[in-house]
């Protein structure tokens, strides 16, 4: 069995899934590979359990992952009014908005509250029980929720949960949660990547999960307008606060020059942050006349997840979000604007550091 800390709230949430008949799986908007695997493997497992199941999720996943075992399983319309009695799994997100338009509804409409996830974010538990309705129709364990934001993928946190339950690893289940793993560690390069990334990765493998055709699938087969794509938005890439912070963005004339789709730049502020001496990396992309998606990474020191969630978003220390009104010049301004008193902290932080060093 793995060790993984808060070992009562595994058990809570391994304990209502096995209660739940019904359970309707949801994740965050614009779903990657964690949140993909994690809702599928868990659909596969409570369907082998017995258990009837929706997967919704609101936005359609990028297409590399279209291999998936039991990829036709997901809808995109919200199961509402859901089937009586449904219980509400949430993976990889842990607030309502995040689920999407209808996120609050859903919530609201549940029978019970599952949530498992690794972001920091907001106490789910802690939100869901303030409409009317509820109040005193629901109970104490209305809301149970696995939430470590140590685990590198809420794919691994998901594989624990089953262990628990000591229900059945399929091949189709493996296959799902190794992807929720490999993709949410940057193929085990992030630093989140630790020996249970490993040790649950081989596991995963000796349970049917190919780690060559999973690669090959979403690494290898990549569509030729995102490269184009790619070639516009590295013509916008620039340096900034001394060659700490590298930005590139793109436009939506840029999308359809290219003939891209929405997600095809998902993975482009990587390119910005492998350069040597980043720190901070940002990738601006204009969704809307008035309306822009940022995607925020650090390498080291810099917390990203603060500055994203000053302006309304989310994520983890070396990667996190938001969106916001304006176009991507407004954006590259302000954000150097915002990042550089943190630099400055920084240095003078460690400039009286070495004086005080030095006697
Ligand atoms: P990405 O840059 O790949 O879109 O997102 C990086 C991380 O930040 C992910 O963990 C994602 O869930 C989180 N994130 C991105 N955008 C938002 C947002 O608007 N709100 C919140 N809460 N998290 C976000
Ligand atoms: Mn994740």
């Amino acid at each position: 069995m793995f060790r993984l800390s808060h070992p009562e709230r595994l058990g809570a949430v391994a304990g209502a899934l096995d209660e739940s008949e019904r359970v309707v799986l949801t994740c965050h908007v614009r779903p990657d590979g964690d949140a993909v695997g994690s809702m599928l493997g868990m659909a596969a497992a409570l369907e082998n359990a017995g258990k009837e199941v929706i997967c919704y999720c609101q936005d359609e996943p990028p297409g590399n992952l279209s291999f998936l075992p039991g990829f036709e399983r997901l809808v995109h319309t919200p199961p509402l009014p859901f089937p009586e009695g449904s219980a509400l799994l949430v993976l990889d997100c842990s607030e309502a908005d995040r689920i999407g338009e209808h996120g609050a509804r859903m919530v609201d409409e549940a029978h019970r509250l599952i949530v498992i996830d690794h972001h920091l974010g907001q106490d789910m538990c802690e939100g869901s029980d303030t409409s009317e309705k509820q109040s005193d129709a629901r109970s104490d364990d209305f809301c149970v929720q696995y939430i470590d934001p140590d685990i590198f993928a809420t794919g691994a946190l998901c594989f624990a949960v089953l262990s628990q339950l000591k229900w059945n690893i399929t091949p189709e289940i493996a296959t799902n949660f190794y992807t929720a793993i490999l993709t949410d560690t940057g193929c085990f390069r992030h630093s989140n990547t630790t020996a249970l990334a490993f040790d649950m990765a081989a596991r995963l493998v000796e349970m049917g999960a190919d780690p060559y055709d999973i690669s090959d699938r979403i690494f290898e087969r990549v569509p030729f307008r995102k490269l184009a794509l790619l070639n516009l938005a590295l013509d916008t890439l620039s340096l900034d606060l001394q060659g700490r912070v590298a930005m590139l963005h793109i436009t939506r004339s840029m999308q359809a020059q290219a003939g891209a789709s929405v997600q095809d730049s998902d993975d482009f502020v990587r390119y910005a942050r492998c350069i040597d001496g980043v720190e901070v990396s940002a990738f601006i992309k204009e969704i809307s006349d008035e309306l822009v998606s940022v995607s925020l990474r650090s390498r080291s020191w810099f917390n990203v997840a603060a500055v994203a969630k000053s302006l309304g978003g989310g994520g983890h220390f070396h990667a996190a979000g938001f969106r916001a009104k304006g176009d991507a010049p407004l954006w590259r301004q302000r954000l150097v604007g915002m990042l550089q008193p943190i630099f400055e902290q920084r240095e003078h932080k460690s400039s009286m550091a070495a004086q005080e060093a030095a006697g």
